[in-house]
């Protein structure tokens, strides 16, 4: 008797935990959903790559070890947050979003079988669409995170960038996909998300020269998350997600650390 009672107890304090955000430990697989900084990350390429500077590594003379670094980055790069007033003037930057934006329930809409055979593909309505189809109604709140499968290519530029040239001349050659104009829309108006996310340099595709999709969306405030990583490890419902940037003062965008906690 009294082990059922404590298993009963045990049981509810699990599901509870779960409705709360709450990582229970065996009830949910925690992914990490984030490129390391190094020497190695993708940046913009008109924008310095990552730079770590050592500050101090090594015995010192008071018989304690100590290791300090200085670090120096552009905010668009590797995992990063684009804060709506990168493109929208008078709207959030990384100190304004509130934490309701950057954390809930998380959908994968997976394209990547569209996207092998074009580098240039960008994600439509009709695929948001076949989504609802199979999963129900993009749920009000989500995080909606975008597989397009370029993931795989990390940390190879010319692969996942479509180039490795710098520069003006680079920017030209940016061939990857991302999120159509229309869909950005569609998202924004037909329903009602927190925050967008994609496992490539940018939410408009590589050959986009006036960044609509991210127009439409910081319009209303609608953070977006780009380089992320590992969405193959994620079912396209049933997570939540924590996105959490680097909060800094004013800032247009930032370094993201990002995970998602999959309901098992
Ligand atoms: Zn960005």
């Amino acid at each position: 008797m009294r082990t059922v009672a404590i298993f009963g107890f045990m049981s509810m304090f699990l599901i509870v935990s779960c409705q709360d955000n709450v990582p229970p430990g065996s009830q949910e697989t925690l992914v990490d959903l984030t490129h390391s900084f190094d020497t190695t990350t993708i940046y913009w390429p008109t924008a310095e790559g990552f730079q770590l500077h050592e500050d101090a590594k090594g015995w010192q003379e008071a018989g304690y070890y100590y290791e300090s670094n200085s670090f120096e980055s552009a905010e668009h790069g590797g995992t990063h947050l684009d804060a709506p007033i990168h493109f929208a003037e008078g709207k959030w930057a990384n100190h304004e979003i509130p934490l309701e934006r950057l954390v809930g329930h998380g959908i994968v809409v997976d394209v990547s079988e569209k996207v092998t055979d074009d580098r240039d593909y960008q994600i439509s309505v009709s695929d948001f669409e076949e989504w609802e189809a199979v999963n129900g109604q993009i749920p009000e709140g989500a995080i909606v995170l975008l597989r397009t499968g370029f993931g795989r290519y990390w940390p190879d530029r010319n692969q996942y960038l479509g180039t490795d040239l710098r520069g003006a001349e680079g920017v030209s050659q940016l061939h990857f996909p991302g999120l159509a104009p229309e869909a950005a829309k569609w998202l924004r108006d037909a329903r009602s998300i927190s925050a967008v996310g994609i496992d490539t340099a940018s939410i408009d595709y590589g050959q986009s020269n006036d960044y609509v999709s991210h127009q439409e969306l910081f319009a209303d405030n609608i953070p977006v998350f780009e380089n992320v990583a590992n969405l193959e490890a994620l079912p396209a419902n049933g997570f939540t997600i924590v996105a959490l940037p680097m909060k800094i003062y004013g800032g247009s965008g930032g370094p993201l650390r990002i995970i998602a906690m999959v309901h098992n």
